[in-house]
């Protein structure tokens, strides 16, 4: 058995140059690169058609943190002096949080529930903030979408907007696109690092014609249908060359999505042969983009952190000890947060890629299986105990 000699937490790979060479030319010919040119439309009409909603449903950005900026802007405006406060779970990427400062608001993280790392949308609907609170942002944590008929339902009880970072969660919303709301417009991110891709770019859902309207002209300083300034905004186009990408990546992505299978596939395997010592989650519960390990407790979260460096495995705390514990997040208000700090320290990212080796997968549970105490298994005594070693 031979292994590479460092297992990487992600390894992104984007279509290559000859994929996208015939939408580059379409570029050359058309003179347009940006300002929702042809290939703009023509990426954000297959997703709709993906998602079997109508064309308007997508919008693309630069960015995911930028879609989730023009959707707030869009629905909820900029903070006002009343109602300065956001909700939002801090168990999420620093983007999050960012995002809402931009357009005026302070942050008040809240916890998500253990299971389904949601917010609690009926505890939210009574929280003893609420009448200094402008908007709520509930978060698809590592892809897994929040329940957004319970986040609309929120939203009409309470009267204020609702926001969904789904930033991950493109694969969840293709096998549910049920759950694309008229009423809680939601951001995907297309930055490498996640399953679908055009390099950096994102994507806002919503199912309002009017409202994507206003999600343009955010997005494009606050004009639409002429060169004023009317509302609040800031550049968020995607650029003809971004769509490009995204065209030639969603050309391979049944492909992409079946190789994501089969190593998600490997890795429920190896842990059947080798009883890893804590829960793998794996896609399709979470995105193809992650492989998560929940250790025991902070103690055994450090140890096993350590025992796959050591074998030289890569790991990643995808969103830290969540964002109230960031320098930049630590003067924010902040409800008690029990869940979000035993989840921080708890969740080990795990090495996950398209084209993840059958053999890394298994040293990495061997890994697992190490760190958390265990013996070796029976089926690696039969097998001839350890196969490699980590030098
Ligand atoms: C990836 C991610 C973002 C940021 O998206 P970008 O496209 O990198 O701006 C925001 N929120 C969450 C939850 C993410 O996973």
């Amino acid at each position: 058995m031979t292994r590479t000699d460092f297992v990487y937490v992600c390894r992104p790979q984007l279509p290559e140059a000859e994929a996208i060479a015939a939408y580059i030319r379409q570029i050359d010919a058309s003179r347009h690169y940006s300002n929702r040119g042809p290939l703009v439309r023509q990426l954000e009409e297959r997703l709709a058609a993906g998602f079997d909603r109508p064309a308007h449903a997508v919008r693309t950005t630069s960015s995911g943190t930028s879609a989730l900026e023009v959707a707030i802007l869009a629905k909820a405006g900029l903070a006002g002096p009343d109602r300065p406060l956001a909700l939002i779970p801090s168990f999420s990427f620093a983007a999050t949080g960012l995002a809402i400062e931009r357009c005026g608001y302070r942050a008040h993280f809240v916890d998500i529930d253990p299971d389904t790392w949601a917010v609690d949308p009926v505890a939210l609907a009574a929280h003893p903030l609420l009448d200094q609170v402008g908007l709520i942002v509930a978060v698809a944590p590592y892809g897994v979408l929040p329940d957004m008929r319970a986040l609309e339902a929120l939203h009409l009880a309470t009267g204020v907007p609702v926001v969904v970072d789904a930033a991950a969660a493109f694969e969840a919303v293709l096998d549910h696109p049920g759950q694309i709301s008229a009423s809680v417009p939601m951001s995907l991110s297309f930055h490498a690092t996640k399953t679908f891709s055009t390099g950096e770019g994102g994507a806002v859902l919503w199912d309002d014609a009017a409202g994507q309207d206003m999600v343009q002209q955010v997005s494009n300083f606050g004009f639409f249908l002429s060169r004023e300034c009317k509302v609040a905004g800031t550049n968020a186009k995607m650029s003809e060359y971004h769509a490009a990408v995204g065209l030639a990546m969603l050309d391979g992505f049944d492909a992409r999505r079946r190789d994501y299978a089969r190593v998600a596939a490997l890795y429920t395997r190896a842990a059947e042969l080798c009883d890893p010592g804590g829960r793998l989650l794996l896609p399709p519960r979470v995105s193809s983009a992650y492989a998560l390990y929940e250790a025991r407790d902070e103690a055994h979260f450090l140890h096993a952190e350590r025992v796959l460096l050591d074998g030289k495995v890569e790991t990643r705390r995808w969103y830290e000890d969540g964002q109230h514990t960031q320098p930049h997040f630590r003067a924010s208000g902040a409800d008690p947060l029990p869940v979000t700090d035993s989840l921080g320290r708890r969740l080990v990212g795990l090495p996950m890629a398209h084209d993840l080796a059958a053999q890394d997968v298994a040293w990495v549970v061997r890994l697992l299986r190490q760190a958390s105490g265990a013996g070796p298994d029976a089926a690696e005594e039969t097998a001839g105990g350890r196969a490699t070693t980590p030098a």
